[in-house]
């Protein structure tokens, strides 16, 4: 009899498990081909002349992939990776190889969702079927109790009608078997298009469901960590003030549902309590900007927001990138931008910090730090990332008119003895004459050289040195 089989491709849900588009794909099929496709576009350049994906998201997705072969090889399966357009790549293979279906995870973003209905529309032309399974939230789109254009327009609101209203759906099990057709073989991953130049830095993300699986194992279990994050979770340094699900998170190498139901294991196997409740509190941040993105597509990423407020900014390109590179003067804020530069990656507090820093004091279009922040991030999400620069933008969903973050005193309130900017800036240790007190005061003359009043908040104090 003719074996059934069918095209997996694999998008940002890169695991075997909980993953819904796979299960489909293996339940209505004996043989299951699956496929990664490269975009051109990752390499491309921005406006602000950074790449679209920088150097340590490039290295965590070739680590994701390769352990996604070896996972799949495990099973009997193979990943095939291509490099191109997949509205082109994936019709062409389909024929080629007979197969009668293709499933994969829908996707947000608008470029992703044109290469949707493009592919859609010519896999129909050969009566080939194509599914998408919402699968990258803890709660399923189909789940919340109102439709997608009545979503709440606060993050408050959205929590209330869901949390304890609407069920996460259980994980999918972690196929044993992803048969692989007979007589087709595997290939080296043609990971070269993603090849640059290597991060420099701490090689502590490593991509792939293998090393997410284990964070979230050490995270809670071994360290113990899940039940202090409260208290814990706007730290600056180390690994562990938080959990770093994010890169894992981003890519699809951990399920939202999955760390989910692991906590509420913890729960139960030991300690329910307030730190507990506030992981699932900020992964209800993740699912509510993924649907905002759902609900206002291409608006997220104009100036205008998705709020359409017109407001000028400045396009200081000279201004933007001692910004980027971290060299304001402002040590709070250059110490946050030099460790994006080293490690691709900030803590939360941070980027409030260096965003709202951009936005509110330089006055800068914030579309370009968003922008560069897709570059830099190791865990670019474009839900969480668009959604969170328009909230400091005032552009987005923050209920308070024109928040503004005080850098000195957020400076002295999670930096008071000045360790963090100390780690960024070395150069500050090394000034003669002894120990920096006050840090979040610094203001080196770099940045009031450059003829910008920054107002009352940033005395040019100059480097104070005890
Ligand atoms: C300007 C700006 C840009 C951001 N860009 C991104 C991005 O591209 N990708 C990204 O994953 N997060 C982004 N965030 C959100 C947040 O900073 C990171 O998710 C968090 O710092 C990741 O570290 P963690 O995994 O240790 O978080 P934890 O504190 O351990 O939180 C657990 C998880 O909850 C989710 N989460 C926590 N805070 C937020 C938040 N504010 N918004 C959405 N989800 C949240 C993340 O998935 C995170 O992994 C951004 C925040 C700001 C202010």
């Amino acid at each position: 009899m003719r074996k059934r089989r069918v095209i997996h491709w694999f998008r940002n849900n890169l695991r075997l498990h909980d993953n819904a588009s796979l299960y489909r794909a293996l339940k209505n099929a004996d043989e299951v081909i699956s496929v990664y496709i490269i975009d051109s576009c990752y390499c491309e350049n921005t406006v602000i002349d950074a790449p679209r994906m920088g150097p340590f998201r490039r290295k965590f997705l070739i680590e994701s992939l390769l352990d996604l072969q070896r996972r799949l090889q495990i099973a009997g399966g193979q990943l095939w990776v291509f490099e191109g357009k997949a509205d082109e790549i994936i019709p062409e293979l389909a024929l080629k190889y007979d197969a009668e279906a293709v499933y994969c995870q829908a996707e947000l973003d608008p470029a992703e969702l044109s290469v949707e209905e493009k592919l859609e529309a010519r896999l129909w032309k050969y009566r080939i079927r194509f599914e998408c399974c919402w699968q990258s939230t803890l709660f399923h789109l189909e789940d919340l109790p109102f439709p997608l254009s009545n979503l709440p327009k606060v993050f408050t609101d959205f929590r209330k009608e869901t949390e304890n209203h609407v069920r996460v759906r259980d994980v999918y099990p972690t196929p044993e078997h992803v048969p692989f057709p007979f007589g087709l073989s595997g290939n080296e991953l043609p990971l070269i298009a993603l090849k640059g130049q290597e991060p420099q830095g701490n090689n502590f993300y490593a991509g792939g469901e293998s090393n997410g699986l284990k964070r979230l194992q050490y995270y809670l279990w071994e360290s113990d960590l899940l039940k202090n994050y409260k208290e814990t979770r706007n730290g600056l340094l180390g690994w562990d003030y938080s959990s770093k699900f994010s890169p894992w998170l981003a890519l699809g190498c951990l399920s939202p549902r999955r760390i989910f139901y692991e906590i509420k294991n913890y729960e139960e196997g030991r300690v329910k309590n307030e730190s507990t409740y506030w992981m699932i509190f900020e992964l209800l941040w993740r699912d509510y900007f993924k649907f905002v993105h759902k609900k206002h597509g291409a608006q997220l990423f104009v100036q205008e927001g998705i709020q359409n407020k017109n407001r000028k900014y400045s396009e200081d390109l000279n201004l933007f990138k001692l910004w980027a590179r971290g060299h304001t003067g402002v040590p709070f804020i250059d110490a946050n931008m030099r460790e994006l530069n080293t490690t691709g990656f900030m803590s939360n507090r941070g980027r409030q910090n260096v965003a709202s820093f951009l936005v509110k004091d330089l006055e800068i279009n914030w579309t370009w730090g968003a922008i560069y922040f897709e570059s830099m991030l190791i865990d670019y999400d474009a839900s969480s990332n668009w959604g969170n620069w328009n909230y400091i933008a005032g552009t987005g969903n923050d209920p308070r008119k024109d928040r503004y973050f005080n850098i000195l005193s957020q400076g002295k309130r999670y930096d008071g003895q000045g360790d963090y900017v100390r780690h960024w800036l070395p150069e500050l240790s090394a000034i003669p004459g002894g120990k920096i007190h006050e840090p979040w005061k610094m203001c080196s003359r770099e940045l009031s050289g450059m003829g910008v009043v920054l107002g009352e908040n940033y005395p040019h104090a100059g480097i104070v040195i005890q």
